[in-house]
């Protein structure tokens, strides 16, 4: 091992490493300049040092204030730009006081699994095939116009896309409701009882039961929660093509809402969702759109909240806790690294080939199918989740 000196700057040693925990992350949407240094688009991490994090962080703090000074223009006094400083850049105001911003993801990340995805999903698009599939949406008092398209949108856009990735779309019935009473008397009016136990909340797809021959699809009305990223934002927009994707893999399963890991059944639903919402929404890539979701609008289920989440704790259906509902963002990165290395047609299979009802037989099936062990494809996914900073 090597121990290199590093040089010292005019204000000693306390400013040179994070000494405390990280403030969390902060994202920069657009290229920026600070003093002349370029800080790319991006996610970084922000160590402070002698001065709290929330004078750093947030829309009103001073690294948004410094990215918003014009490129050549001095800092406020008395801050200065470490220049002779190593590694991050840095930022300080006296000695032992300032902070450091590290680009931990550029926006314009790739990797070979991101690549390969894209790959398909564009291969994909090209294809011929059309959805044919009748959409029958209910909303609970009504939708102002707006409202009611876009609502609509998000599924109707999402539809071709499962269909050119090779998924059959079906008849579907989604009730749009503003509270869980209506719910159940529509689920009800719609013969789709059986007497299984209802969520107290709307966003969920109940089993194949009901008169259309599949389940029916729930969400929030517009009207009674309003998503933080608005009505064309990806919040509001995943919530009916992820339910509608259960019932796609309820119908691969030969005995209807068959018994999967929950990172397999519920991040399969977020990562297929996400490649529909990027096929309409270019702006960003997958990756941007699943960094915004999970960085952005739900950090509570982001990279920090669900580094300890082991694939067993992301695993029982039944699971609660954290851990267990990381299996929708963590879980995810699982079903990307699984449709990236057997493909879309084995990832089919996996459905097909389940002939029991427990999740726990998974090994079975994967072997079957994929010809690989589980627990050595779950090594690799652990390694990858490491490497995408999960
Ligand atoms: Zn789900």
């Amino acid at each position: 091992m090597i121990f290199a000196l590093l040089p010292l700057s005019a204000y000693g040693t306390n400013h040179i490493g994070p000494k405390t925990p990280s403030c969390g992350n902060y994202k920069v949407s657009t290229n920026e300049i600070i003093v002349g240094v370029k800080f790319p688009r991006g996610t970084y991490q922000i160590n402070t040092f002698g001065i709290s994090c929330s004078k750093v962080m947030g829309s009103k703090g001073l690294f948004a204030k410094f990215l918003k000074l014009k490129d050549k223009d001095p800092l406020p006094k008395p801050w200065r730009y470490l220049a002779d400083a190593v590694g991050a850049p840095k930022f300080a105001s006296g000695p032992g006081v300032g902070f450091r911003a590290q680009l931990i993801t550029p926006a314009s990340y790739q990797d070979e699994v991101s690549l390969k995805i894209d790959q398909i999903r564009t291969e994909a698009l090209k294809s011929e095939s059309v959805d044919n599939s009748i959409q029958t949406f209910i909303f609970q008092n009504g939708a102002t116009q707006e409202v009611e398209s876009k609502t609509k949108r998000s599924l109707l856009n999402a539809l071709p896309v499962y269909k050119k990735l090779g998924f059959n779309t079906t008849n579907g019935l989604i009730l749009v409701a503003r509270d869980i009473d209506w719910v159940k008397q529509e689920l009800l009016r719609n013969q789709c009882d059986n007497n299984r136990s209802i969520p107290d909340r709307p966003g969920f797809y109940y089993g194949n039961t009901c008169v259309n021959g599949n389940g029916a699809i729930t969400s929030f009305h517009w009207e009674s929660e309003k998503f933080n990223d608005g009505l064309d934002g990806l919040y509001f927009n995943h919530v009916i093509p992820h339910e509608y994707f259960h019932q796609i893999q309820e119908q691969l399963t030969t005995f209807g809402n068959g018994d999967f890991p929950k990172w397999f059944w519920e991040g399969s639903a977020q990562f297929f969702t996400n490649q529909a919402w990027s096929s309409w929404n270019t702006k960003s890539t997958y990756l941007e759109w699943y960094q915004h979701w999970w960085e952005d609008l739900r950090p509570d289920l982001g990279p920090n909240a669900c580094k300890s989440a082991t694939i067993e704790a992301m695993s029982n259906p039944r699971g609660t806790g954290t851990e267990s509902i990381c299996a929708y963002s963590k879980g995810q990165l699982i079903v990307e690294l699984l449709v990236y290395t057997h493909g879309l047609e084995k990832y089919r299979s996996l459905y097909k080939a389940n002939t029991t009802n427990d999740w726990r037989n998974f090994n079975i099936v994967f072997k079957k199918v994929t010809g690989q062990d589980l627990s050595a494809f779950y090594l690799e996914a652990q390694e990858f989740m490491t490497k995408r900073g999960w």
